[in-house]
């Protein structure tokens, strides 16, 4: 190639918050950014820790990504080698910063400048440094549009928790009215994790000087609450930032995410799931994070008892004493980590248990699975909301007062999901087909990307 065409050649630095649930879309936008044909050169940042412990080197070599590490401060075990949240947080800025800093000069200095940083708002600073440098700076948010205008009301002060009792919040116009149980945790139960809060508040503590702001979500999906924020953000949805061979299949090798913290169990899961019949089996999981109460996973093994279906459910090493003895029966499987997307994806696959983590939420609408919602913090209460009542593709498995989701409602759910709920059935391979619409050849998604290629190009250009 001509030399002085590959010097204009776009540079972006992608940095995730150092998290399965984080990592995943922002590594699949930088996918789609470099696969694309007008090619974006991509240098993907994770923790040092995290380099050196992952899958991130087949990652690279298929998409063709850079990747490079920063440090949090915890090299040796990253955040769980931490004392605490706050001690973590505090360090990997402190650190962070001082990293990224070194980085951004010697990528200069190398001769591969960056032309644009992409950040996840659940690291501010990010954005500072890239200030400091005079760099356009992208944010990505890795929640749904609807939850960021609430956290965005609780940090402008116009929704201020707690609630009262059976208050019905009225957010904001956008959004339907919302009771406390619909809320993110943090809202519903005033002064659950003040310090995850305040981070999640954090992220607009300086987002009015980014020159985009990306959401990990599609326009048919939130359309009204898109055009709202877009009155005072620069606001673009870009998803379903999932892989492609789910979706519009124009990226022929994108099939997974492609970098795990977690050893997934392919073959044995797909081998099991080849064995059953279309629509039979029950896929629960609770994500990378949510750690059940003994007395919850107890009430969900006996549901799935009861209900005597097959079933796949992901228990991370770390919960698997909660689990009865003698379990599970012959028509279940246990895993500690699974492929998720091949899971979502395999036509055996008939109901989904899920804590409604919003990746989980996106790839079930875009692969057309319907969802039994068990959520359990964080966002995943708004999300229940939206899957349940506003796209109607799935139904909520409520806790009684002490905060458990008994096994009758489990078994409710599951039997109405997967035996008499065909519209929510109908409604879920109609918003696969829109998820798919979006991220195909000129969909709204595809063309926000391209619009930013684009304007990344051009700036290039000019200089
Ligand atoms: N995931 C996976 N295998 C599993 C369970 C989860 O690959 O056995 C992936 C899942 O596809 C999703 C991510 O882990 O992309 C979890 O993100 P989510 O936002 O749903 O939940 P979190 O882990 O952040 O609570």
């Amino acid at each position: 190639m001509d030399p002085n065409v590959e010097d204009r050649t776009p540079h972006c630095l992608l940095l995730p918050y150092p998290n399965q649930g984080h990592i995943n879309p922002i590594l699949q936008f930088a996918k789609r950014l470099s696969h694309t044909r007008r090619r974006i050169q991509i240098t993907f940042i994770l923790t040092k820790f995290l380099l050196k412990s992952t899958t991130a080197a087949a990652a690279a070599a298929e998409a063709d990504i850079s990747f490079r590490s920063i440090s949090d401060g915890f090299d040796d075990g990253g955040r769980a080698h931490a004392k605490s949240f706050e001690e973590y947080t505090d360090r990997f800025e402190l650190v962070g910063r001082e990293t990224l800093t070194e980085l951004l000069r010697e990528l200069s200095d190398s001769g591969r400048p960056v032309d644009c940083v992409v950040y996840d708002p659940f690291i501010p600073w990010v954005l500072d440094v890239a200030k400091g440098f005079g760099l356009p700076a992208a944010a990505f948010f890795t929640q749904s549009c609807a939850v960021n205008s609430v956290y965005h009301q609780v940090y402008c002060g116009r929704l201020r928790p707690p609630l009262r009792e059976n208050e019905v919040a009225v957010v904001a116009a956008e959004l339907p009215p919302l009771k406390a149980e619909e809320l993110p945790s943090f809202i519903e139960v005033h002064g659950s994790y003040p310090v995850v809060f305040e981070m999640i508040k954090s992220q607009f503590r300086n987002v009015e000087k980014a020159d985009w702001i990306f959401v990990n979500t599609f326009y048919k999906l939130e359309e009204k609450i898109i055009n709202s924020l877009s009155e005072f953000w620069p606001i673009k949805a870009i998803g379903p930032s999932i892989p492609s061979m789910c979706l519009d299949k124009r990226l022929q090798d994108d099939e997974d995410y492609g970098l795990s913290l977690f050893e997934p169990s392919l073959s044995v899961c797909l081998n099991w799931l080849d064995k059953h019949e279309s629509k039979s089996v029950i896929y629960i999981s609770f994500g990378s994070l949510v750690q059940l109460t003994i007395e919850q996973t107890q009430e969900l093994s006996q549901a799935l008892m009861i209900l005597d279906k097959p079933f796949i459910w992901i228990v991370r090493k770390s919960e698997e004493s909660k689990l009865p003895n003698n379990f599970p029966p012959e028509n279940g499987l246990i895993v500690s980590w699974g492929p998720q997307l091949k899971v979502l994806g395999h036509d055996a696959i008939g109901c989904f248990i899920t804590h409604c983590g919003w990746n989980s939420t996106l790839e079930a609408l875009s692969l057309g699975v319907p969802m039994v919602a068990m959520p359990q913090w964080t966002d995943q209460n708004t999300n229940a909301k939206f899957v349940t009542d506003i796209w109607k593709v799935g139904v909520w498995a409520k806790k009684d007062c002490k905060g458990i989701v008994k096994s009758n409602v489990i078994i409710d759910c599951v039997e109405h999901v997967m035996e008499d709920g065909e519209e929510i059935r109908k409604n879920a391979i109609m918003w696969k087909e829109f998820a798919r619409e979006a991220v195909d050849k000129g969909g709204s998604s595809d063309t926000n990307i391209e619009d930013f290629i684009i304007t990344l190009k051009e700036k290039n250009e000019a200089k």
